[in-house]
């Protein structure tokens, strides 16, 4: 038995060491990909639920590799955050974004915002209003076309911080939404507390809105108590027209998700825009 349990850890460790190499071999390319150029914005539309109109979009990073292939977010934000890579690659972020909607801005062809995402590691990084700042001085981006998504743990983390730093991006002008709305343990009234301008509902909850009873009706409660509190709603991951449906007779504000559009690339977005203002 004894030599059993050793034969089992020694499997285990195995696969763990050859995981651990795995995550510092992704880290290490990670650390060239920026100066590469491997990493790219994609921008997924959010529409109004009522007029098909657009109102904004959310730019998602993608990273690219020599070989052609992507490396999907969920795979290496985690790791840039732990690394510390997610603040070089963040205030790239911020910065394509800022000059991909000037130049749409300049075509004349968008007027809308874009969402980018902040992650806790960017958050305390001291640099960060300084890093908005000069993603939108050097491009002479007026401040309300940045819209900073912020998942509900990252805001309840630290209250007192976060209160601060959202209240000089609301003095600067910035949009502020919070990001996978529901998937945390605050409660609306506590979110209120901060100044910010929208809520996305996490995919999770509306997913089965269209068959789970309980899943319709939390779903139809956030959108209530969000507009009691005068925040805008928007829904994420909408997928069918029945979903669409009922998010309407909600009045939920506006969606997100494949129903629409898939996130495009800035080329394949251009295309789009150029087609709405045409028709
Ligand atoms: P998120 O902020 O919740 O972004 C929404 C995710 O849902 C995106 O996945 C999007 O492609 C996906 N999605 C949109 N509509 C649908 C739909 O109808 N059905 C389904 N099944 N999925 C849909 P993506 O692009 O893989 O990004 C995953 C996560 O990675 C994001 O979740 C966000 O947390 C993070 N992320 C992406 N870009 C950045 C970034 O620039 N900075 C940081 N810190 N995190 C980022
Ligand atoms: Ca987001
Ligand atoms: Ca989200
Ligand atoms: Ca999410």
């Amino acid at each position: 038995a004894k030599e059993r349990g050793r034969n089992n850890f020694q499997f285990f460790d195995h696969g763990l060491s050859a995981r651990y190499s795995e995550r510092l071999e992704l880290e290490n390319r990670l650390r060239h990909a920026l100066d590469e150029k491997q990493l790219e914005l994609f921008y997924q539309p959010q529409v109004d639920t009522l007029s098909g109109e657009l109102i904004g979009m959310e730019a998602l990073i993608r990273w690219r590799q020599p070989d052609g292939s992507m490396v999907p977010p969920d795979k290496f934000i985690p790791i840039a955050e732990e690394s510390g890579l997610i603040v070089p690659i963040g205030a790239w972020v911020l910065q394509e974004a800022c000059r991909q909607v000037q130049s749409w801005l300049r075509e004349g062809i968008c007027r809308v915002p874009v969402g980018v995402n902040l992650s806790a590691r960017q958050f305390d990084d001291a640099g960060l209003l300084d890093t908005i700042k000069s993603a939108l001085s050097s491009v002479n981006l007026p401040p309300a076309y940045l819209d900073l998504e912020l998942t509900e743990s990252l805001v309840m983390r630290n209250p007192e911080h976060t209160r601060s730093i959202l209240a000089e991006c609301k003095k600067i002008g910035l949009q502020l939404s919070v990001d996978d709305f529901g998937t945390g343990y605050s409660s609306l009234a506590n979110l209120k507390r901060f100044p910010i301008d929208r809520l996305k509902i996490d995919r999770s909850f509306i997913k089965d809105i269209v068959t789970e009873a309980d899943d319709a009706a939390i779903a139809q409660t956030i959108v209530a108590m969000a507009h009691t509190l005068r925040l805008e709603v928007i829904a994420e991951g909408v997928e069918t027209e029945a979903q669409l449906a009922l998010l309407r007779r909600w009045r939920c504000d506006a969606y997100q998700g494949y129903l629409c559009s898939r996130p495009l690339c800035a080329a394949d977005m251009t295309q789009m825009l150029r087609s709405l203002r045409a028709s």
